[in-house]
């Protein structure tokens, strides 16, 4: 699933192949997908003529913001995938949801075979974001602001790293990257975090998302640009998807276990389980 690196490129990508240009017509919007008070011809009508001013980024959200402050917002689900290029010849591919014609030839596709992604229309002004917590990238996600979030949670930090109302942008990949370099065992619960732990997971998270942003995220190819360059990421994982593998700081086996519904990976050794009498606590 694409995650705060991931969306970034899409976000860096639409944005580099549209600002500035503008939106001849939108030949197609699924209405399937759109969510919201407004609906599918208002959007459509409503893009016509708009001139792109730039994309921003909310943890997993993109708006596609025109200069009149209006704007798309976009979530890219579990399985979108945006394309900008001038393809004239090609017809549109199966689970195309969403056709906007650009002025200078260009069209911009939202393919979605599972459709869990969405569509909303944001006008000026709005804050389209609501019910998320701040941006993991973001200024205002501060180590203290972190821990006054955490302070009392029972639930394991695991747990609480998914939740986008604590912290947006983080998915299953970039938690369990992050509790490992963190050194931080999973299941622990979010309250008994010292503020040691709470920094070193902060910064952790930090380093982690921005490695992989470099790389243009991890294995998804959420944005295709005419170089259709992938995510180089993957090399780089040292827990997610490794279980059994050597620990590449210790040399004892990677495990997996379920924590809220979610397959999660670490090291036994390097991320010590909460002790007994801390849980008693
Ligand atoms: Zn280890």
């Amino acid at each position: 699933l694409p995650e705060l690196p991931e969306v970034e490129t899409v976000r860096r990508g639409l944005e580099e192949a549209t600002r500035g240009r503008a939106v001849l017509a939108v030949p197609w919007l699924d209405h399937r997908m759109v969510r919201g008070p407004i609906g599918a011809d208002a959007i459509r009508a409503g893009m016509a003529g708009q001139t792109v001013d730039r994309v921003e980024r909310h943890g997993k959200f993109l708006v596609w913001r025109f200069r009149t402050g209006a704007g798309l917002l976009l979530h890219l689900g579990m399985s979108g995938r945006l394309t900008a290029g001038v393809q004239p010849w090609a017809a549109w591919p199966p689970h195309t949801h969403l056709v906007v014609a650009m002025s200078d030839g260009q069209e911009v596709r939202l393919r979605d075979p599972r459709r869990f992604g969405r569509i909303g229309w944001v006008q000026p002004g709005d804050h389209p974001w609501p019910n998320l917590g701040p941006d993991a990238l973001a200024r205002n996600f501060s180590a203290r602001c972190f821990q006054e979030t955490l302070g009392g949670r029972q639930a394991p930090i695991k747990s609480l790293l998914l939740d986008q109302g604590v912290v947006a942008g983080i998915g299953n990949i970039y938690a369990d990257e992050a509790l490992f370099r963190a050194r931080i065992h999973p299941l622990t619960a979010g309250g008994r975090l010292t503020t040691a732990d709470v920094r070193r997971l902060h910064r952790a998270i930090r380093q982690v998302l921005r490695a992989a942003i470099e790389h243009r995220g991890t294995t998804f190819r959420s944005f295709e640009d005419a170089a259709g360059r992938e995510g180089g990421f993957l090399p780089w994982l040292r827990v997610y998807g490794r279980t059994g593998q050597a620990c590449q700081r210790c040399g004892g086996a990677i495990q997996s276990r379920m924590i809220g519904g979610r397959t999660t990976h670490y090291c036994e050794r390097c991320q010590p389980a909460p002790s007994a009498e801390a849980s008693s606590r």
